[in-house]
C-alpha cells in the first residue's frame, strides 16, 4: 500500500472504474477502494438452472433482500424511488 496517493476513488463501479482507468496511464499515484468484491462471470446466476431463484437472494437486486456481506441496508420507506444496485468491483 503506498503511503501517499494523488488520487483516492472510493467505488470501483462505472464511474470510478472509468476515473481509475483514465488516469493510470498518468504518473498519478491511485487507490481505488472498493468494498465489494469481485464477481466472476462463471459465478452469474444466468449460468445455473436455479438463476430464478437466486434473483430473490443472493443476486436480488435489492441490497436488503441480498444482504450479502458487503451489503449494507438501505431505508426507502420513504422514497418513491427503490433502490437497485450491487456492491462489487465494475458496480
Ligand atoms: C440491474 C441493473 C441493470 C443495469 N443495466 C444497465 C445497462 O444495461 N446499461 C447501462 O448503461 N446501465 C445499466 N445500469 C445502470 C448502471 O449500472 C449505473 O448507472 C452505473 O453502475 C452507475 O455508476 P456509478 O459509478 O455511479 O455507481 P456504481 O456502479 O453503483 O458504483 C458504485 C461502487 O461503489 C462501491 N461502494 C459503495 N460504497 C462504498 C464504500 N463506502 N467504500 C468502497 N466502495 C463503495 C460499490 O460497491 C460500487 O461498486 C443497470 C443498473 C442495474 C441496477
Amino acid at each position: 500500500m503506498l503511503d501517499k496517493v494523488d488520487a483516492l476513488i472510493v467505488g470501483s463501479g462505472a464511474s470510478g472504474a472509468a476515473v481509475a482507468w483514465s488516469l493510470a496511464d498518468t504518473r498519478m499515484r491511485i487507490v481505488c477502494l472498493e468494498q465489494g468484491d469481485w464477481v466472476k462471470p462463471t459465478d452469474y446466476p444466468s449460468n445455473g438452472r436455479d438463476w430464478e431463484a437466486r434473483l430473490f437472494s443472493d443476486f436480488a437486486i435489492n441490497p436488503n433482500r441480498r444482504a450479502r456481506p458487503t451489503d449494507y441496508p438501505i431505508n426507502d420507506a420513504n422514497s418513491p424511488i427503490k433502490v437497485v444496485n450491487f456492491n462489487g468491483v465494475g458496480g
